[in-house]
């Protein structure tokens, strides 16, 4: 189901991929070497991998649409007699023990705390992240030389830029 906060974690991985995606293909252009060898995909994917720890602060960020869920509105409707998980509001709500709309338990929601599953959902995220970021930025450089090799047949001895985001690395016939 395409729930809000499924929408809001996606767009989380994808921009962290954008990231990967775009220290992938720094590191794997270094040598200016061309072709996917296991020495440059190795060192390119333990560069975005290392890139990825700067944005340890963004652990609880996944989080956000619990925290609003939890902590602000089922806290407000909790207080307000109604269901904390979906507003339902009930004339019995203190000795009723289940909702009767969406059938969770009828309990005062808990105020949001890290755990272990916000280390978890993060950690997700980042392999997510990481192994979209580098599929899409080997394919990305493989294309480039791809086409490089066909222009190389046309105009023998061509050496031109790689393509964004490698613009300051040659491409140069081997
Ligand atoms: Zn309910």
């Amino acid at each position: 189901m395409l729930s809000f906060a499924f929408l809001f974690r996606a767009l989380i991985t994808l921009a962290l991929a954008a990231h990967v995606f775009y220290m992938y293909c720094l590191a794997r252009t270094i040598d200016d070497g061309v072709g996917p060898s296991a020495g440059r995909i190795a060192v390119a994917s333990l560069f975005s991998l290392v890139m990825l720890i700067p944005f340890a602060w963004a652990i609880t960020i996944p989080d956000l649409p619990d925290i609003y869920a939890r902590q602000f509105r089922g806290r407000r409707w909790w207080a307000a007699g109604r269901c904390a998980s979906c507003g339902y509001r009930f004339d019995d709500h203190a000795t009723r023990e289940r909702c009767a709309e969406c059938g969770e338990a009828l309990v005062e929601p808990e105020p949001y705390a890290y755990s272990g599953r916000t280390a978890r959902r993060f950690a997700v995220i980042l392999l997510f992240a990481w192994i979209i970021g580098m599929g899409v930025g080997e394919a990305w450089i493989a294309a480039d030389e791809a086409t490089f090799a066909r222009e190389v047949l046309v105009t023998p001895g061509l050496d031109r830029p790689r393509r964004w985001p490698n613009a300051d690395r040659v491409l140069r016939e081997p």
